[in-house]
Parts: C-alpha cells; sequence; structure tokens
C-alpha cells in the first residue's frame, strides 16, 4: 500500500467502522463480504465517469434504467412508473418538493401537509424553495392522523406527505387515508420510503403485517426511496419515483442560454460521478431480489430479539411497536438516554440519540442492519452493562441556574461572541479552539434543554467553528 492509501487508512480508524454491524446509524451493513468488495470495486472503475450525458456514457444510463426498474416493480409502479437516481434521500425529497411546487405555477404561495414526524429534509426543501411546511400533529404511536392531514390541505397546497416509515419512531403513516384525501383535492402524494423502502415489500412478502404504502395505493404520486440505506449500495444513492413522466416533468432542467453545451439535468447535479450509480447497480445485481428478502427475514428477526431484549431492562420502554428496521426506546427516571448512548460507544457500538421533542421525551435511535442482526446478544449485554452504568450515575443534573439561563436565550438575538461563550459553556469548545468533544453526554442533555431554534443555532454556530481552513496538507 503507499504511504498515502496507509495514512488514510490511519484517518478512517478514527471514524465510527462502516462495517461489523456495530454502528447503528449512519451505515448499513448487509454483512456480505462479496457484495461490499464488488460495489465498492465498481465505484472505484467509474469513479471518474460522468453521468452528466448519457450519450457519452451510455452504460450509466443503462444502469439507471435497470435500477429504477428494479424498484418500479419492488413498489408495485404501474406500466407508466419513471424514475432518477439522485446522490441521497436527501435530494429525492428536495426535488419531490421542487417538482410539485413547479407543477403548479399558478400558486403563488405555495405549502406543503407535513407529519410533525416527517424528515427534516422536508424542512430543508421548504427552506430553499419557499414552499411553507405546515405542520399537522400525530398519533400516540406518532403515525399521521389522516382527519387532520385532510383537513389542513387548502387552495395553496401542492404536495400532502406521508413516511413509510417515519425515521424517528419507525412507524409507517395511513397512506391510503393520506393519499385518499391528497387525491380529492388533486393534490401530489409524495411517500418518503427513503429508510424503508427496501425493506417493507420483503416484510409483506415474508408474511409480517405492513400497512399499504406503495403505489398499488391510489393517489401516491411519488416515492423516495434509498438505495444507500437498506439497498445496502455505497453512499450516494437514492430513487425517486414518479406515478408518470408528466408527473417528473418539472423536475427536469434545460438551458441553452449560453454559449457552452446545453446543460440538461434530470437532478440537482450537473456532472456527476458516475461511482455510486455503479456502485449500487453492483450491489443490487450481486444481492439480487432473492438476497433482500433473506437480508429482511434475518434483520426483522433481529429487530424481534432486540425488542424482547430491551422490553425486558427494567429501565428501558421500547416507545413503539417497530414496523420495519428502526427500533426507538426511552428510559425511565433512573437513567438518561444521553448516558447510555456514551456508554455504549466505550463498549464499541454507536447508537443515536434523539432529543426531546414536543413533550416527548429524548430516545435512543437504532437502524439495525442485516450485519447487526447476529450479534443481538452482544448488543443486549452492552446496552444492559451501559444500562446498569447510567443508573448507578443517576441522571445527569445540570444546575437550575444553567437550566433557566438555557431556557431563556433568544436564538435570534445572540451574537458570535455569545456563541463563543457559550460554546465553550457546553464543552463544545476547548481551550485551542473548537475540537471535536470526547463525551457527548453533558453536550446532549444540555441541548435536550434548549428549544428547537436555539439548538440549531448553537450545533451551526459549532459546524461554523469545526469546519475551518487546516494547514495540514
Ligand atoms: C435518511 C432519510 C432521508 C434523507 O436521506 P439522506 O440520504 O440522509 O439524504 C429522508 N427521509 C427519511 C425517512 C430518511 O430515513
Amino acid at each position: 500500500m503507499s504511504d498515502i492509501l496507509a495514512r488514510l487508512a490511519e484517518m478512517q480508524s478514527a471514524d465510527v467502522p462502516i462495517t461489523g454491524g456495530r454502528t447503528l446509524a449512519y451505515v448499513y451493513d448487509s454483512g456480505l463480504a462479496e457484495a461490499d468488495r464488488v460495489g465498492r470495486e465498481a465505484v472505484a472503475a467509474y469513479a471518474g465517469s460522468n453521468g452528466l450525458d448519457p450519450t457519452a456514457f451510455p452504460s450509466l444510463l443503462m444502469m439507471e434504467n435497470d435500477l429504477v426498474g428494479f424498484a418500479v416493480r419492488l413498489l408495485d409502479g404501474p406500466a407508466s412508473a419513471v424514475g432518477t437516481v439522485t446522490s441521497g434521500g436527501t435530494e429525492s425529497v428536495l426535488l419531490a418538493v421542487q417538482g410539485a411546487r413547479d407543477s403548479r405555477p399558478d400558486i403563488e404561495r405555495p405549502r406543503m401537509v407535513l407529519p410533525v414526524t416527517a424528515h427534516a429534509a422536508f424542512h430543508k426543501a421548504a427552506h430553499y424553495f419557499g414552499v411553507e411546511a405546515v405542520m399537522v400533529d400525530v398519533d400516540e404511536e406518532f403515525r399521521a392522523r389522516p382527519s387532520a392531514m385532510a383537513a389542513a390541505i387548502d387552495d395553496r397546497t401542492v404536495l400532502v406527505v406521508a413516511s413509510a416509515p417515519s425515521y424517528a419512531h419507525g412507524v409507517v403513516d395511513p397512506v391510503t387515508e393520506i393519499a385518499a384525501a391528497a387525491a380529492a383535492r388533486g393534490v401530489r402524494c409524495h411517500v418518503d420510503a427513503c429508510i424503508g423502502g427496501w425493506v417493507l415489500p420483503y416484510a409483506a412478502r415474508l408474511g409480517r403485517p405492513v400497512t399499504p404504502w406503495t403505489f398499488a395505493v391510489d393517489g401516491v404520486t411519488s416515492i423516495s426511496v434509498d438505495l444507500h440505506k437498506y439497498a445496502y449500495a455505497p453512499k450516494g444513492t437514492s430513487i425517486l419515483l414518479h406515478r408518470t413522466p408528466e408527473l417528473r416533468r418539472p423536475q427536469f432542467f434545460a438551458s441553452a442560454a449560453w454559449p457552452g453545451y446545453t446543460m440538461l439535468n434530470p437532478t440537482m447535479q450537473s456532472t456527476k460521478s458516475g461511482g455510486p450509480l455503479a456502485g449500487a447497480w453492483a450491489v443490487v445485481s450481486t444481492i439480487g431480489d432473492a438476497g433482500y428478502l433473506a437480508l429482511t427475514e434475518k434483520v426483522l428477526a433481529g429487530v424481534d430479539r432486540l425488542v424482547s431484549g430491551i422490553s425486558s431492562l427494567p429501565a428501558l420502554r421500547v416507545v413503539v411497536r417497530p414496523e420495519s428496521t428502526l427500533v426507538a426506546f426511552t428510559t425511565d427516571d433512573t437513567c438518561d438516554v444521553f448516558t447510555i448512548t456514551d456508554a455504549m460507544t466505550r463498549a464499541g457500538w454507536y447508537v443515536q440519540p434523539q432529543l426531546s421533542f414536543e413533550g416527548h421525551a429524548p430516545t435512543i435511535h437504532l437502524s439495525l442492519s442485516a450485519a447487526t442482526a447476529d450479534q443481538t446478544d452482544e448488543f443486549l449485554a452492552a446496552l444492559s452493562g451501559a444500562v446498569s452504568e447510567a443508573v448507578a450515575a443517576g441522571p445527569i443534573a445540570i444546575d437550575p441556574g444553567v437550566v433557566e439561563f438555557v431556557r431563556s436565550l433568544d436564538a435570534a438575538a445572540l451574537s458570535d461572541e455569545d456563541f463563543d461563550g457559550l460554546l465553550a459553556a457546553t464543552g463544545m469548545a476547548g481551550g485551542d479552539g473548537v475540537g471535536l468533544p470526547a463525551s457527548m453526554a453533558e453536550i446532549n442533555a444540555l441541548l435536550d434543554l434548549a428549544a428547537p431554534p436555539l439548538r440549531e443555532a448553537l450545533l451551526t454556530a459549532f459546524l461554523d467553528r469545526l469546519l475551518r481552513p487546516s494547514a495540514q496538507l
């Protein structure tokens, strides 16, 4: 290995592991070494190919149509269905919103109706495209309320959104009722199946109960499904499907208004690496339909074992029965999720804390991979140890003066100097500037006290100070 590749490997060893099944957020591991190898080699082989022009790179066009065809069959698409491969779930969501907005140029101030559990990517879309997000409350099990969603649709609505499943709690919204309400008003309905779209159809085939949500449901006009999650593809691919080419049309962008090549893009990128697409094609070809069915059976059996194991720990409670590969659980008042999260990190397991929201307690989120399903006993043993540690330590106690101070802060009124002070006070910055904190529990506990706008502002200030030029290279 060259010195530089050795240096890369050394740097990468500081990251959470991307294989091995012990990272339960951000990465999805099939546990299939051959699928991984083929995917990586395909990425490397196509890293320099440019998806900008399918006439120059016809192999990329073919791979895209193959992947979209697979997804259309998987998600009960009609013969008219079309799709495009994007760089990820966020781009798929952004384009679903942009397309919906631009399909209604007659509406001056467009709106979209979202359950509060919809992914933050929709808020990003609202921000980028000037589409107002109308937020609708969910029921006790965190599923969208169809009657409230229907009532929120008005003459300015360009899009209604449902999740299959939602990221935070892993439950599927009642898509049939929501899509019917949208269709009755002539409004588009997007189902965000970014995380569950490659799992739920197989779960249904395995005989598990799955709320209908695909194109089999009348009124569903578009669906997003990520390949870089449960298709176990390398990072950088998602698919946005539309029921008809007409629904997709506003997404396309062409410009001949300059002296160079006519720019013609189906998605947000123009020059785009062929690597992720080839990687996804290689992985989906390697695993195949039967392979995904087997991986789904394996991972869902793992979810069942985790849910019963977590439920048997007295301090813990699974917040809602999972409908796919996502598990959210919380604690009683003998301990807190942030201490557990750090203890799990020390034990070699990465789990993701979710802050309290609208009166609901903070939780720990698990995105289970097939590779984790083999190790549920080890996971549960580590979790049990982490809970014991957290109970022994007791819930993080924050000084009441600090609590009051944090609650009194108005994010909009804070200056850069205020943020420097706050970052230092919260342990998010050390003596020699901002670095990555070694322990997160206190920081998370403080963020948990803050209202969402302050969380956003503090973390933005933190990121701003992390992203500074170095003189290493
Ligand atoms: C992951 C996810 C997204 C965003 O996808 P990225 O690939 O992270 O951009 C959107 N919606 C849901 C439900 C997701 O789980």
